[in-house]
C-alpha cells in the first residue's frame, strides 16, 4: 500500500536513545523494552540512536555491546543506525542560528561557586556572568538563554507538567569548549530531523523536556507530540541505576528469562517463555501503561 505524505507524517516513530558510557543494566533495558513495546503496539517504528557526542566518556566498545544484546533480545530497530559522534557539523549548522539568543562563557565551577556563596540571594541557575562580555563563541562553552515563561506538555505516564526552562535550567552549555555538543542540543535536532513522535524515556529527564520543547521551537523545528518519562529502576540505596553507581551490565546469556524479568518489573501481563522474538510478539499484543501511570520507582 502506498502512504500519502500526510499519512506518513502521522506515522508513529519512537526510539531508543542510550548513551555508550558503559553497558546496558536493567533501567537502561526497561527503557528500550517499553519504547520498544510501546511504539510496536501502535503500529510504529522504533529507531535506535546512539547518543555518543561526548567522546570522552562514551566508547565503541560499549556502542558494540549495546548493539549485540538488542540483538540478542530480539529488540530489532528500524531504519538506519544513527550515531551522535558522526552529526557535529549538523548540530554547529544548527547553532549558528542561534546567534542572538547564545555567548560564549568562561565561568569555572569554582568561580560559579565562589559567586553563589557571595551572593545568596540569587536564584538564577547561572546568574548571567558573561552575558554581555561577548567573548569569542568558539574559544570558550556556549550559552544559550532558554525562555523565561512556562511550557506545558502531556506526559502519558506522568500526567500534565508545566516547567519555565529558564528557571529548571538556566542559560544552558550547548557547546562544551573543547567543541563537544550538549546532550539537550543534539537530542532537540535529532528527535526533529529522524521524525520522532514518541519519546519514552526514564523520569530523570523530564526536567530537561522544557528544555528541549524550547530549543525545537526555537529552531523552529517540529515537535515531538507524545512525551513519556517512566519510572526509573532503582538500586538497594534507592538510587537510579547508572553506570556512575555502577549498575551491574545485563547478562544476555539467557535472553528470554532476561526479557520476562524486565516486563515484570514493568508491570506488563505475563508472557510465555519462549524465543525472544514470540516473546515480545506477545507483549506487544498485551502492551499496557495502566500500570506505569503516576509511578515514579519499578519495584
Ligand atoms: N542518552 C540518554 C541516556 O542514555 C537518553 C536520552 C533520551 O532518551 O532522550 O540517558
Amino acid at each position: 500500500m502506498r502512504l500519502l505524505a500526510t499519512e506518513m507524517a502521522r506515522l508513529p516513530i519512537g526510539r531508543f536513545a542510550p548513551s555508550p558510557t558503559g553497558e546496558l543494566h536493567l533501567g537502561s533495558l526497561t527503557t528500550a523494552l517499553a519504547s520498544y513495546c510501546h511504539i510496536k503496539s501502535l503500529g510504529g517504528q522504533w529507531r535506535l540512536r546512539i547518543e555518543d557526542t561526548d567522546t570522552l566518556r562514551c566508547s565503541p566498545l560499549s556502542s558494540n555491546q549495546i548493539l549485540k544484546d538488542l540483538t540478542a533480545l530480539g529488540l530489532h530497530w528500524d531504519g538506519p543506525l544513527l550515531y551522535q559522534s558522526e552529526r557535529t557539523s549538523i548540530y554547529n549548522d544548527y547553532l549558528s542560528q542561534l546567534t542572538a539568543l547564545s555567548y560564549g562563557c568562561d565561568c569555572s565551577r569554582a568561580a560559579l561557586k565562589d559567586y553563589a556563596e557571595r551572593h545568596p540571594l540569587s536564584t538564577a541557575v547561572y546568574p548571567r556572568l558573561c552575558l554581555k562580555r561577548q567573548l569569542n563563541r568558539h574559544q570558550h562553552k556556549l550559552r544559550l538563554q532558554l525562555p523565561n515563561y512556562q511550557i506545558g506538555f502531556l506526559d502519558g505516564i506522568q500526567g500534565p507538567q508545566w516547567q519555565n526552562p529558564q528557571t529548571l535550567q538556566g542559560d544552558m552549555v550547548v557547546r562544551r569548549a573543547d567543541g563537544i555538543i550538549n546532550y539537550i542540543l543534539a537530542v532537540s535536532i535529532d528527535d526533529a530531523l529522524q521524525g520522532i513522535t514518541h519519546v519514552m524515556r526514564g523520569l530523570d529527564i523530564m526536567p530537561m523536556t522544557c528544555a528541549q520543547i524550547a530549543i525545537m521551537q526555537m529552531l523552529g523545528l517540529s515537535a515531538v507530540n507524545h512525551w513519556y518519562h517512566l519510572p526509573l529502576v532503582l538500586n538497594p540505596f534507592g538510587q537510579k541505576l547508572s553506570k556512575q553507581n555502577l549498575a551491574t551490565p545485563i547478562d544476555t546469556s539467557h535472553p528470554s528469562d532476561l526479557l520476562a524479568q524486565a516486563l515484570r518489573l514493568l508491570n506488563q501481563p505475563s508472557v510465555d517463555l519462549d524465543t525472544p522474538e514470540r516473546m515480545l510478539a506477545q507483549a506487544i499484543e498485551q502492551w499496557t501503561l495502566e500500570p506505569l501511570l503516576g509511578q515514579q520507582q519499578l519495584i
